[in-house]
């Protein structure tokens, strides 16, 4: 192929063998060559857990990221793998009893889905509550919660080139999900775009959006440089992609045509930015993973990471230290650091809200200015996005800080508000307000069906 207008950006490297994308699942994990390094006792647990939780890879995260010298501690393979400790005892031996008694699909769908029904299929009613209307039908595929940002699902967007094995979107992979998909058909979106010009920026999210091929985006991206919504001056891509199929921006037959669009989108006068997902430093070490960045880079668009703290994975300052310092080194600016929500496997992978605030800190501290423009530990909670300052004494009590980033009601964000101190609270849910019966955001607090919580009634 010719490099095309002299955008040098646009030259092949030669270093960078093309590969073909094929997704690794269930069905045919046994069939690679590196099935016979994983130990039997994983083995088992990767076809039972798989069963009820999604399971997707593929043969650059199995070739390139995994180190299978040190199984099962491996980060890489703890994010893209299944491990037994991801079901309740008595779940995984009855899942591995069907499994191996030979139950038919239907009796193991059956017993998988009341497993996945316990698991919070949907939490924080993301789905459900922030779903826009336009002349009083609802918009499929978009989610409107914070004034200036709308969230845009496109349909072929909604799966990606693995799956993370903590992803809050874990019901959506297997099928039980509620999220109604924006349907090729744009002009809804566009209406309701050019009604609400309080909106400046459209995140475009999935799933991942980049497992879709390029006319495909297009169709989404190109009616959002319309004049008529000229208030929209940025537009986020949501993708791991970057992570898990660099090629997607480097030998993808389609990968030109990308940069050529992202092109189009910077010179249309907006900001594109490229919300990168790395959980762990590891990913952006491959020639083919920087020569992405790169790319992505040289057509003026912005590459911002953001990423959950998991445990297993990244909960250790030192490694997220050396994630800011190689993303900044390679032109990504660091953005959030979240909280996992509470869903899915989640007690496999929860920190406690003091520890992630901990680990934040000391990996804060090993950086310079440039990667400080990362803000956490966040939790993308149902009243907003909530940011643990940090562990403080108010009058003699130790208190929990904490602010909103970003909130249904604008006028709440940053301003400090205290949790009464708690050195196992995973979520803001489990939190007490350190003054008064309630926090400040809350209409009133109630015991909730689970007893051990309380459910959070909003204003508005
Ligand atoms: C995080 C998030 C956004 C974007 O928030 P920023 O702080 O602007 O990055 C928008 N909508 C929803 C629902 C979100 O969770
Ligand atoms: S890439 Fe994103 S949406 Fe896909 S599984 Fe991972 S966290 Fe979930």
């Amino acid at each position: 192929m010719t490099p095309h207008g002299g955008h040098l950006s646009l030259v092949k490297p030669i270093s960078v063998d093309a590969r073909r994308y094929r997704a690794v699942t269930r069905s045919n994990i046994s069939r690679t060559r590196h099935w016979s390094k994983i130990p039997p006792r994983l083995q088992e647990a990767l076809q039972v857990v798989s069963t009820v939780l999604p399971f997707r890879t593929n043969e650059y995260v199995m070739e390139k990221l995994i180190d299978w010298d040190r199984l099962p501690e491996d980060p890489i393979y703890q994010l893209t793998f299944l491990q037994p400790g991801m079901l309740r005892t008595d779940d995984y031996n009855h899942m591995a009893h069907l499994v191996k008694s030979g139950g038919s699909r239907a009796q193991l769908k059956q017993a998988a889905d009341t497993i996945r029904l316990r698991l919070n299929p949907h939490p924080a009613g993301q789905m459900t509550l922030n779903v826009p209307r336009l002349n009083g039908h609802p918009v499929p595929g978009l989610q409107h919660k914070y004034r200036e940002t709308v969230l845009l699902f496109p349909s072929q967007g909604q799966t990606c080139h693995a799956y993370c094995s903590f992803c809050f979107r874990w019901a959506q992979f297997v099928g039980i999900g509620d999220i109604k998909f924006q349907t090729q058909e744009t002009t809804p979106l566009v209406g309701y775009l050019q009604q609400h010009t309080e909106v400046s920026d459209v995140l475009v999210t999935g799933g991942d959006p980049l497992v879709m091929r390029t006319e495909a985006l297009r169709r989404y991206l190109t009616p959002l440089l319309s004049p008529t919504l000229a208030h929209i001056q940025n537009i986020r891509l949501g993708t791991k992609s970057v992570a898990y199929w660099p090629y997607r921006y480097v030998t993808d037959p389609d990968a030109d045509a990308l940069l050529r669009l992202f092109e189009e989108v910077v010179n249309s006068g907006r900001h594109l930015a490229v919300m990168a997902h790395y959980n762990h430093p590891r990913e952006l070490q491959t020639k083919v993973a920087q020569e992405a960045i790169r790319r992505i880079r040289s057509t003026g668009a912005v590459v911002r990471t953001q990423s959950p703290i998991i445990r297993h994975v990244n909960d250790d300052p030192d490694v997220w230290a050396e994630l800011w310092r190689t993303c900044v080194k390679l032109g990504v600016v660091p953005y959030y650091m979240f909280v996992e929500r509470d869903t899915g496997p989640h007690g496999y992978f929860e920190l406690p809200l003091v520890r992630a605030w901990e680990i934040f800190r000391r990996a804060y501290q090993q950086v310079s200015g440039l990667a400080r423009s990362v803000r956490g530990p966040v939790m993308s909670a149902s009243p907003g996005k909530v940011m643990i300052d940090g562990v403080s004494e108010v009058g003699g009590e130790q208190v929990l800080s904490l602010q909103f980033l970003q909130a249904r009601d604008p006028s709440w964000v940053r301003r400090p508000f205290f949790a009464r101190y708690n050195s196992e609270a995973c979520w803001l849910t489990e939190l007490q307000p350190a003054f008064g019966d309630r926090f400040f955001f809350e209409r009133a607090r109630q015991p909730s069906v689970r007893g051990d919580l309380v459910s959070v009634r909003l204003r508005r």
